[in-house]
């Protein structure tokens, strides 16, 4: 894979949750959360499964409503905006996105050039630029003109995380990007999103369920638990035992990447005893 458009501008974009609120049905599933997206950082969402990381993503990406506080981006209620005004300035790729029936990769990650193109089908020198370094980035140029469902799951991955890409926006919001990929396909996807942040000012947030593969590459974390934010920060100063204890139910020991600093969880068995035991 190739390193990031080195064309890309700097614009920063502020994201941020306030007070948010939001239920299906009767179940509240976030519950007054706030949280400020630093911006230019690679911040990981974490919890688990079913404690409202999508749902937030999908407030902070307008996808759905919140009955009450208010999500702001560039400093402006979300909502407020336009549509076409909103996908210029971030790109969200869904945990589960629909699956495209008969389109080839090169449409599908096309399609990340709405907010910019102007006549339907016609593709300006810049979308091709654009569809064409986000195919290199995430190594789908190969499978440029073959049929998304013909794809395996990891490569579909890819040409999806390709599309929210061309999208070229200064944030972008991935849901549990990393699932369906291999080890190495997971690695040089944060080490591509990590570069987006570092190099290109891209503000970048991530759900993933996967507490050490976050905790081995975000500069941030948000902990969620049950619709609430548990605690967010820096990972090194957000990441103690105490906190995974409590949002994860579960005891674990911390040690600490040698090469890295990074902290490393080793959650311990049913019945091998809690933290002293
Ligand atoms: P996470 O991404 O952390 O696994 P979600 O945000 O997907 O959690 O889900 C949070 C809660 O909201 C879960 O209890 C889930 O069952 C519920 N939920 C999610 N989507 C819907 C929906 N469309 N209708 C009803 N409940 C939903
Ligand atoms: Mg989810």
């Amino acid at each position: 894979m190739h390193g990031p458009q080195s064309g890309s501008q700097r614009q920063t974009v502020s994201l941020a949750a306030r007070d948010v609120t939001f239920s299906y049905g009767k179940a509240e599933i976030l519950k007054q959360v706030s949280a400020a997206i630093s911006p230019g950082r690679l911040t990981a969402l974490v919890g688990p499964n079913g404690s409202g990381k999508s749902t937030l993503l999908s407030a902070l990406a307008r996808f759905i409503t919140p009955s009450g506080g208010v999500v702001e981006l560039d400093g402006q209620p979300i909502l407020s905006q336009a549509s076409r005004a909103v996908a210029r300035k971030l790109a969200i790729l869904p945990q589960s996105p629909p699956m495209p029936e008969g389109i080839t990769v090169f449409e599908l990650v096309s399609r990340g050039r709405f907010p910019h193109s102007g006549l339907l089908g016609l593709w300006s020198e810049a979308d091709l630029v654009a569809i064409d370094a986000a195919m290199a980035m995430t190594g789908v140029k190969d499978f440029a003109d073959r049929p998304v469902g013909g794809l395996s799951g990891g490569q579909r991955q890819r040409a999806w995380i390709a599309m929210a890409l061309a999208q070229e926006t200064p944030v972008l919001l991935l849901d549990e990007p990393t699932s369906a990929l291999d080890l190495r396909y997971q690695l040089e996807i944060l080490a591509l999103l990590r570069d987006l942040c570092r190099q290109h000012g891209r503000t970048v947030v991530i759900a993933l369920h996967d507490l050490n593969l976050a905790a081995a590459h975000a500069d941030e974390m948000i902990f969620f638990r049950q619709g609430k934010v548990h605690g967010a920060g820096a990972t090194s100063d957000i990441c103690t035992a105490a906190v995974i204890e409590a949002v994860f139910d579960i005891a674990v020991d911390v040690l600490n990447d040698l090469r890295t600093g990074r902290p490393v969880f080793v959650p311990r068995l049913p019945g091998e005893g809690g933290v002293d035991g």
